[in-house]
């Protein structure tokens, strides 16, 4: 008997569901873990109080000496919160968050020790991280890296360490991270956005994009997924077979959570509170044992990390509750995938979000300039977006029969095609006091402030309007929200910059009214991005074919998508809007391309041993008994053995055939995965393993999946979709 599996299996009846004591109101409990504003004003003195206010609010540095009061104020509360350690937390390329943990304690002299922590230890550290990715920047550099404070993303206790979010640049202030980026993105729509909403109201003095992510996961008994060698290394299933009930029958979306699945969310929501994860939804998926957790959208930046800091939560809390998180995009094939809704919008610090119709001409005006030069935004780099969402583990669904497909589009509904279509039709020039008066009346104030036809809204959609916020939907459930963030907002900020350019000129050149420029302005654009506007099924053939008469980009692998994150017009991009300089983008690009070849040469390295050393071992073994039998057959019944032994004899000529198959493939697989690492241009290496090395893991899984169907289940070593997927 194949033992790990049944070991397995037979563990899981042990696992009952974990009960956490919890008779606290959530309200009570949120946030009590962060060193939050009002435990700042607890713990700091005024001036040090102050002075991280300031540098939350307006990006102003801190004084040394100040920062030696805000440190041992931070300790204090640490150490009344049991923390023995302190670590700078930061998202090194590697898509993971990165710790190094120091004690406070010290020893100073004669035996005597105290807890410390000063101020430069707060502001900068030097983490030993020469074996991150960075892209060559280093090396060139001859520079460290070291990780800074960054105030405006609170300072957490978990577990008993206390977490200091901090950038992680080198020495000559390239990135060598994913919040850097994001930061200097979220700058310049901060600023292009002011600028623009001046034209409407001059109090406004800041805008925040906002972040609200739905992360979507596998919970599977931890001791099943560890049976399995491609999820303990590769987070997903390389082969099985789907089984006899899959998720035809929607029994799971929505339904009621299972009882174990249940316990593991009830602790994960508390740890979440603690760490001021405003953590809000929670329910079934599609598929068997998925589920989502959405929070309450925050400002960007405390987003993304609440999103990096809740996966490693999750991880951890699962190990108490006898499960495993997938996270991955794709973990069983025939399967439902999983990714993360990123919903953003803008808002000022007047308290308008700037993608809501409001209840005045005035507000909804805003409101179109914001919704539609978005609209251009993601025209004008539809392909930049596609590259911010590419991962080898994201291939599996963009592009790969699910939804959302590879090509960006937006969605809008009708409404609000309705009132695009009607503002094309705006005169060109000046415009007369009835049309203004007709369209302030029946086109701008007809937007309704709650829009209909978004609440049943189309699913397949990449990136959709949905009220008062677009949800891109395609960024992956593995990934780090910072990329598809960045490059998110530094498009609309760049969007922004050129529609108030354009609209000054007109209002300096042709001597045009403020309002008949915008119309002017916006209708143009409304003309311009047409082609990316769709209503229909994203992932129908059809689209395909319009979606390239329309000249949308249609990248299905990470190798061909990521190019263009080093096209001219995105390295242009990202240095005119501060983001990233050349370097720093095409650091970053040839990091992704290698990680790429990486994830695909461990998923073939992983294949191969199990297609070798576990699927053709127990073939043969379960042959071998056929054979037995088939010899009995004939002991006993002489000549006529033949007509009672034909169906084994068939399964004895199937299974040598599906074994040849796997080994000539694997054999296949090992020489192109050999010639591949023999290229020396990562471009070219990249192609070699998605379009040559990757395609012939189809044809190995094809033979083990129908052994899988042939074998004994008693001698199959490996733990079956169906098992996986409806143990609870
Ligand atoms: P869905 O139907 O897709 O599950 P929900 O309405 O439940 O969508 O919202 C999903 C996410 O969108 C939540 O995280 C929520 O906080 C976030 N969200 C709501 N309004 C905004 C907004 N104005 N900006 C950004 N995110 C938002
Ligand atoms: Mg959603």
């Amino acid at each position: 008997m194949s033992t790990l599996r049944f070991h397995a299996l037979k563990e899981v009846f042990n696992h009952k569901p974990v009960r956490i004591e919890e008779n606290v109101r959530r309200s009570e409990i949120f946030g009590a873990n962060v060193f939050d504003e009002s435990t700042m004003r607890q713990y700091l003195t005024n001036e040090a109080f102050e002075s991280v206010m300031s540098a939350i609010s307006k990006g102003s540095k801190i004084d040394r000496i100040v920062a030696d009061h805000i440190s041992t104020g931070m300790k204090e509360w640490a150490i009344s919160k049991g923390a023995t350690h302190y670590t700078h937390w930061f998202q090194p390329l590697t898509g993971a968050t990165a710790e190094k943990h120091d004690a406070f304690f010290e020893t100073i002299g004669n035996g005597l020790a105290i807890e410390k922590f000063d101020g430069g230890q707060l502001v900068q550290q030097e983490p030993d991280a020469s074996s991150f990715p960075n892209g060559g920047i280093r090396n060139t550099f001859e520079a460290r890296g070291y990780t800074a404070w960054d105030p405006t993303s609170p300072a957490f206790v978990y577990g008993t360490t206390l977490c200091i979010p901090t950038v992680f640049v080198s020495y000559t202030g390239e990135a060598l991270d994913y919040k850097t980026p994001l930061l200097r993105a979220l700058q310049a729509v901060d600023n292009a956005a002011v600028a623009v909403c001046k034209y409407f109201d001059k109090n406004v003095k800041k805008v925040n994009a906002s972040l609200g992510w739905e992360q979507e996961y596998f919970l599977i008994d931890s001791g099943l997924a560890m049976s399995r060698p491609d999820i303990t290394l590769t987070g997903r299933t390389l082969l099985g077979h789907s089984p006899a009930k899959g998720q035809q029958l929607d029994d799971h979306y929505f339904g009621t959570i299972p009882n174990r699945a249940m316990a593991y969310m009830r602790d994960l929501e508390t740890e979440c509170m603690l760490l001021g994860i405003p953590v809000k939804t929670r329910h079934n998926e599609v598929a068997p044992n998925q589920f989502e957790l959405a929070p309450i959208y925050e400002e960007a930046n405390l987003a993304v990390d609440h999103n990096s800091l809740l996966m490693d939560v999750m991880d951890k809390v699962a190990e108490r509750h006898n499960f495993k998180v997938l996270f991955h995009e794709k973990p069983f094939a025939g399967v439902n995938g999983s990714g993360k809704h990123n919903n953003w919008s803008l808002s000022t610090d007047t308290g308008i979000n700037l993608l809501s119709p409001g209840k005045t001409p005035m507000s909804n005006l805003q409101f179109l300039t914001f919704f539609i030069n978005t609209i251009k935004a993601v025209y004008k780099h539809e392909e930049l977006l596609r590259a911010a969402i590419a991962s080898a583990s994201n291939d599996h669904r963009l592009g790969a029969n699910e939804a959302p497909p590879a090509i960006i589009s937006v969605f809008i509904g009708a409404q609000l095609t309705h009132t695009l279509n009607e503002l094309e039709n705006v005169t060109n020039g000046k415009l007369s006091p009835q049309e203004k008066t007709d369209l302030k009346l029946n086109v701008v104030g007809k937007i309704p402030d709650v829009l209909l036809d978004n609440t049943d809204r189309n699913r397949t959609s990449p990136f959709a309007f949905t009220g008062n916020k677009f949800e891109f939907r395609a960024v992956g459930s593995t990934a780090n929200c910072a990329n598809s963030m960045t490059v998110l907002n530094t498009i609309v900020a760049k969007q922004l910059v050129d529609f108030k350019e354009e609209v000054d000129g007109l209002i300096s050149k042709k001597d045009m009214k403020k309002d008949d420029a915008i119309f002017n302005v916006l209708r143009e654009y409304i003309k311009k991005s047409k082609p990316i506007l769709f209503e229909g099924n994203g992932y129908a053939e059809a689209w395909e074919k319009e979606a390239k008469k329309r000249g949308l980009s249609n990248n299905k692998t990470t190798p061909e998508a990521l190019k263009a994150k080093v096209s001219k017009k995105a390295i242009r991009l990202f240095e005119e809007m501060n983001v990233m300089n050349k370097i720093e983008t095409q650091a970053r690009y040839e990091i992704e391309v290698e990680e790429y070849v990486l994830r695909i040469q461990i998923e073939g390295r992983v294949l191969g041993d199990i297609a070798r050393n576990h699927v053709v071992p127990t073939a043969v073994r379960y042959q071998n008994i056929l054979i037995d039998n088939v010899k009995g057959l004939k002991e006993i019944y002489g000549a006529s053995f033949k007509k009672l032994a034909k169906e084994q004899l068939n399964l004895i000529e199937q299974i040598s055939r599906h074994i040849e198959g796997i080994n000539s493939n694997v054999t296949k697989m090992t020489e192109e995965r050999k010639k591949a690492n023999a290229i020396d241009n990562l471009e070219k290496k990249a192609s070699a393993y998605c379009n040559v090395v990757k395609p012939l893991f189809e044809d190995i899984r094809y033979h083990c999946d129908k052994l899988e169907l042939l074998v004994d289940d008693e001698l199959w070593p490996l733990t079956k979709y169906r098992e996986l997927l409806f143990t609870k």
